[in-house]
């Protein structure tokens, strides 16, 4: 199910980056511990009460050679394109300034619920400084401490009574799916039109798609796929549109929305530090995922190019060794048929259900071809294994001390399951539990 998106806006200093860090809170990032991957978020999920949900600073969004007007209309715009409330934030100790009005006119004008948050309000005393800014127009304001945490709770209490209703948006089942993410002009509009131009391939329009997002449905051979609206796939040319962050962002909201995700590489420019930024995204978020070569057309191929290209991409993308590769052109359509299918089994992979009985059996095998390792005369062992989800699929191993799990080993369960039960382009996830 979609979740739903709060956007912080507010002209500089505010504190919006001190209370999306307040919200998001401390959370574990697997791509910030792979190399040569970093980011500063600007974009995270996030919990209050019973709803999860996703948050944006857009004062992250960095359009800084922009004189400051031009920025905080250009953010106020990214809000009411990205996000379903909008947190508007003001800074309680310095009252209404003339950028504060600019961004009240941009978010009037939009028909999101906005929710005006005044910060630097650190202790009661302070109450007296909220009342001005019922001039805004925005109703009542709720004072906030983003360095104290004060405040926080009745705020997000307001925040997601504006949720929109998610159940009336129903998901078909059966259909699988899928966004092509990668840099710009890597071809990814290219591919998407290739795609649909093959043969007995029927365009549908998808009921329930916002304005804002444009998915594309269609079917193949009785199956029934979608395509994820992405970053860089709709250029009007606003200023935002040219930044790394928002394209970034657009990218996560869609691999969110897929089982498989396309990570698209550029043949004739080859591998970049930013597809690895990008295919680490998507490996964090534990979708399906198929690397697609493009402008296969554009090399010169000798002997064993191909075969160069993929040890490359096996050595510059150690964490999606699960990943099965596509080479082929969106340009000519050579090999474009083979992309389908392979979306396809990935996206099965992704959602396989296996049997206890045979796992445990594969376990088993395991363990007598390789034995649990000892660490200070402490034996791992290893008493039952279960498949707890899919999509990854993911599996708790009870042992007598998860603390004698080495990843070493791990890294063996996950090999020996992967070849029993072929895994082939989704990541899993292995966890050891204790059982008394
Ligand atoms: P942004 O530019 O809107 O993202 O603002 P920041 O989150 O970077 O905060 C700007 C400055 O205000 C920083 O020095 C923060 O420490 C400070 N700040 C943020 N929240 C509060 C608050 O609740 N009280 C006080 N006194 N300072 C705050
Ligand atoms: P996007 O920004 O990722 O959506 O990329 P586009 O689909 O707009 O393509 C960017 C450029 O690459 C365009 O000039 C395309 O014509 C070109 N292009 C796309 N696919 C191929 C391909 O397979 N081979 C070659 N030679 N050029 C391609």
């Amino acid at each position: 199910m979609k979740k739903s998106v709060v956007a912080i806006v507010g002209r500089p200093n505010v504190g919006k980056s001190t209370i999306f860090n307040r919200l998001v809170g401390e959370r574990i990032s697997i791509v910030e511990d792979i190399p040569g991957v970093t980011r500063d978020r600007i974009y995270s999920e996030a919990e209050w009460l019973h709803s999860t949900f996703n948050v944006i600073d857009t004062g992250g969004i960095d359009i800084s050679d922009e004189p400051l007007i031009v920025q905080v209309r250009e953010q106020a715009q990214i809000a009411i394109e990205e996000a379903d409330v909008i947190i508007f934030l003001v800074n309680g100790r310095e009252g209404i300034t003339a950028a504060d009005e600019e961004v009240a006119k941009i978010l009037y004008k939009s028909n999101k619920p906005v929710v005006l948050g005044v910060n630097k309000i650190d202790n009661f005393e302070m109450q007296d400084l909220l009342y001005e800014f019922y001039a805004l127009g925005f109703g009542q304001p709720f004072p906030i401490s983003g360095t104290h945490g004060l405040g926080l709770g009745d705020l997000l209490d307001e925040v997601i009574k504006h949720f929109p209703d998610r159940e009336e948006v129903e998901e078909d089942d059966d259909r699988i799916n899928f966004s092509l993410i990668g840099r710009p002009n890597v071809g990814k509009s290219s591919l998407v039109n290739a795609l649909l131009g093959e043969e007995r391939v029927i365009v549908s329009n998808i009921a329930g798609t916002t304005k804002d997002a444009i998915d594309t449905g269609f079917s193949k051979d009785g199956r029934d796929f979608k395509i994820i609206d992405t970053a860089g796939m709709r250029k009007r040319g606003k200023v935002y549109e040219s930044t790394e962050k928002y394209s970034v962002l657009r990218a996560l909201k869609a691999i969110e929305r897929s089982d498989v995700v396309l990570v698209v590489i550029d043949a004739d420019t080859g591998i970049l530090e930013q597809d690895k930024r990008i295919a680490g995204y998507a490996h964090e978020a534990g979708k399906g995922i198929v690397i697609v070569v493009n402008k296969w057309d554009a090399v010169d191929k000798e002997q064993d190019t191909m075969k160069k290209f993929e040890d490359d991409i096996r050595q510059q993308f150690q964490f999606l060794s699960y990943a099965p590769i596509v080479f082929l052109s969106a340009l000519t359509t050579k090999r474009i048929h083979t992309l389908l299918p392979m979306v396809v089994e990935v996206s099965e992979n992704h959602a396989k259900r296996v049997k206890t009985n045979v796992l445990n059996e594969v376990i088993e095998d395991a363990l007598a071809m390789n034995p649990t390792p000892s660490i200070k005369g402490q034996k791992l062992k290893i008493l039952y294994t279960t498949q707890v989800a899919t999509k990854p699929p993911t599996f708790v191993v009870f042992v007598n001390d998860p603390e004698l799990m080495h990843f070493t080993y791990e890294r063996f369960l996950e090999n020996r399951i992967r070849e029993a039960f072929g895994f082939v382009g989704t990541p899993i996830k292995i966890y050891a539990r204790q059982r008394k």
